[in-house]
């Protein structure tokens, strides 16, 4: 996976390449698919969500720029695996899932794996963390049609936030960069994922 799926396509962060040879990947999928779970593709984790494709994974990390001391917040838990890979990268790791049963599962393998600076928290990560706020890092993995502004407010002066940006659809993945009361912003690549719900976001039925 990391050699053939991330270094072919330019992932070059060693410490991203590392997490992503570490986290047991197949630990996060539902048993009956854990041998597809090294394939270059999303899969089902149930309750119509998905766990991103591998690249993907490492590519948003890779451009949160983590360099180890940072407080990171991630909105859409989903199995827990992009948090697993966040915690071995970061300080602490805070990240908010709206699906019960996916939150309380994350939190069981994450527990169990030991990745023990990771807390999950069931909500609608359109409106933050702000008890932890700022964090240096934030990594939304839903697609919403705008950074919901509660996550430009928590985000740290010089910080790094990654998220699907666009259509219901289709997305551009895009990194904004907070420089003082500003957001500089990059369009890294072209996406598709599963839509963020609530307030922020698209209405439950979409
Ligand atoms: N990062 C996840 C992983 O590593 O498995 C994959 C996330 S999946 C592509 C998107 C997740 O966002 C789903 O689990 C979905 O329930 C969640 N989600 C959608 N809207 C949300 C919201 N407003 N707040 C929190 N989570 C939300």
């Amino acid at each position: 996976m990391v050699e053939e799926q991330l270094i072919r396509r330019g992932i070059v962060d060693e410490r991203v390449l590392e997490a992503m040879r570490r986290v047991p990947r197949h630990l996060f999928v539902p048993e009956d698919l854990r041998h597809l779970a090294y394939r270059d593709s999303p899969l089902p984790i149930g309750e119509g969500q998905t766990i991103s494709q591998p690249y993907i994974v490492a590519l948003m990390t890779q451009a949160l720029e983590l360099k180890g001391s940072e407080k990171v917040l991630e909105i859409g838990t989903g199995s827990g695996y992009q948090a697993a890979i966040l915690s071995l990268l970061a300080r602490e790791v805070y990240t908010v899932e709206r699906i019960l049963s996916l939150a309380r599962r994350a939190e069981r393998i994450l527990a169990r794996l030991g990745y023990t600076n990771v807390r999950v928290n069931v909500g609608n990560g359109s409106l933050g963390w702000p008890e932890h706020a700022p964090y240096e890092g934030i990594i939304v993995t839903a697609a919403t049609e705008q950074v919901p502004p509660p996550l430009r407010e928590q985000l740290a002066d010089g910080g790094r936030l990654v998220a699907p940006v666009g259509g219901r659809w289709s997305q551009t993945l895009i990194r904004l960069r907070r420089r003082g009361d500003q957001c500089v912003r990059e369009h890294l690549t072209a996406v598709v994922f599963v839509p963020l719900v609530g307030k922020y976001g698209w209405r439950e039925a979409q």
